[in-house]
């Protein structure tokens, strides 16, 4: 028996002895085996096909998701460029099955509840395409930061970011979203292959208020569903208490709400529990466990609201307007990069920052808002500075000033590590001031050329290290 089998919690292993029966001994194997990277490629910016035209890794696609892969062999997909341009995100594979049960439509309102970091959030990012609106919510202050990020990274310029408790997003929308995402703080028994933290912290005990917890956060997280609108819960842990218990004593209390039909599109495990008369089998339960599919093991309950819901009157968003020389400075440089049509009524000024707010956003009087929409930059005293999600945000084909460099280039490891470039020949007909440094076509951030050196503008907090 190898050490980390060793280190799981007693309690645990009876727990899913007794689930898992005569599966048991294939799951206890799991734990002997290296647990596989997953990378979903981020259709926002590069299709799949596409990807895997230019991609180093060695990949195997997932059954449960077109843009998602399994990395096999040695290569070191978060230290690449295209990782740094936002071409993918690294996300464990059974989590790429929860937006897909979600199932956004371009155009929709979606709401991601408990989004930090972001995974599920960039890929419901991904699925909208750009349409519609994606409100992503974190509660914890020190964990929006990251969101914010990998969102941006990602490219999405419709997302608000919000920092705010479940209950007071529901006291303010209401019913309002078209799909609502709780993917639930829980007791993670699925990192237990990854993380030597959730073995440790892990006990009967801690179970048992996730529960509490989830059972609190679930019935918020309905009410913000419209009518006709889908819920999804999900967990990265396997206990009955903090899944199936949660949905039954939900749908016991709100018969507004039933599961969704089972599709074979997902080739998972129904609910846990007795076979006979269990109102949970059968429907859109899905457990998706490390010993019959590639990945850690996720739980997905899918809901829909059949009726009801409070309906709340919540008017659009209204631009805090630039004054007529500050928009003249934001036209300007805009004009100098890219051929974005940014539309003047939609840049909205908070404190010093500029944000181009997505055209089907509401008003959020009240609220803990991070972000309001894509932030394209900020008002210094006499002059606009762009942001570096405004690079990170526009395809090759809406810019008119950039520099691309081949992956390998060594100023593409240069401009990642921060360096400026230069004195060199840079294109003749290069006129200094803000650029877009490329890799491949894809943007990487940005640049200031100046008297033929180009200053690095690669934020701090992002560069690489060694
Ligand atoms: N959806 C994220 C992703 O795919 O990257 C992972 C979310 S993680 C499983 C659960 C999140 O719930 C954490 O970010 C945590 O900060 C947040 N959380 C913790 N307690 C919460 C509470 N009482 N209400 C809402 N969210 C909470």
């Amino acid at each position: 028996m190898c050490a980390l089998i060793d280190e799981l919690p007693q309690a645990y292993l009876e727990r899913m002895h007794l689930f898992l029966g005569d599966e048991f001994e294939s799951f206890l194997a799991t734990y002997q085996q290296k647990s596989l990277a997953g990378l979903r490629v981020n259709t926002l910016k590069i299709s799949p096909d596409e990807f895997h035209r230019i991609t180093p890794f060695q990949l195997q696609g997932l059954e449960w998701c077109p843009s998602g892969f399994v990395v096999h062999g040695d290569g070191r997909p978060g230290k690449h460029p295209y990782h740094a341009a936002g071409l993918y995100y690294l996300q464990e594979p059974s989590a790429m099955a929860v937006v897909e049960v979600l199932d956004p439509q371009p155009g929709e309102k979606v709401l991601d509840l408990a989004a930090a970091p972001g995974g599920k959030a960039t890929h419901i990012a991904a699925r909208l395409q750009g349409r519609g609106i994606l409100v992503a919510n974190e509660i914890h202050p020190g964990r929006v930061r990251e969101l914010a990020q990998n969102l941006e990274r990602c490219g999405a310029r419709n997302a608000i970011i919000l920092n705010e408790t479940p209950q007071r997003l529901a006291d303010y929308f209401g019913a309002y979203f078209d799909r609502v995402l709780l993917d639930a703080p829980c007791s993670g028994e699925g990192m237990f292959r990854r993380s030597k933290l959730a073995r440790q912290e892990w006990s009967e005990e801690a179970v048992h208020s996730c529960a509490i917890r989830q059972k609190g956060l679930l019935p918020q997280a309905a009410r913000l569903v419209r009518p006709g609108g889908r819920l999804v819960y999900s967990t990265c842990t396997f206990s009955v208490e903090e899944n199936e218990e949660v949905i039954w004593s939900f749908l016991k209390e709100h018969p507004e709400f039933e599961l969704i039909e089972r599709t074979n599109r997902f080739p998972f495990a129904d609910a846990w529990g007795d076979d006979s008369d269990n109102p949970l089998k059968g429907k859109g339960i899905y457990r998706i466990l490390p010993h019959q599919h590639v990945g850690e093991g996720h739980f997905i309950a899918g809901l829909h609201r059949i009726t009801g819901g409070e309906w709340r009157e919540i008017p659009p968003y209204r631009p805090k307007t630039l004054s007529n020389r500050d928009s003249q400075r934001v036209k300007q440089l805009m004009e100098d990069i890219c051929t974005f049509p940014f539309d003047p009524l939609r840049l909205s000024i908070e404190g010093d920052a500029v944000y181009f707010i997505p055209p089907s956003a509401t008003q959020l009087s009240g609220l803990r808002v991070h972000r309001p929409g894509w932030w394209i930059g900020t008002l210094k005293k006499d002059r606009f500075v762009p942001a570096h999600s405004l690079a990170l945000g526009l395809p090759i084909a809406n810019l008119h000033k950039y520099l691309s460099f081949p992956a390998e280039h060594p100023q593409i490891l240069a401009y990642l590590h921060g360096e400026s470039f230069g004195p060199d020949p840079f294109p003749a007909n290069l006129m200094d001031g803000w650029l877009v440094v490329c890799v491949d076509g894809f943007p990487l951030g940005l640049g200031k050329l100046s008297k033929g050196v180009l200053k690095n503008a690669y934020p701090h907090g992002l560069r690489w290290i060694g």
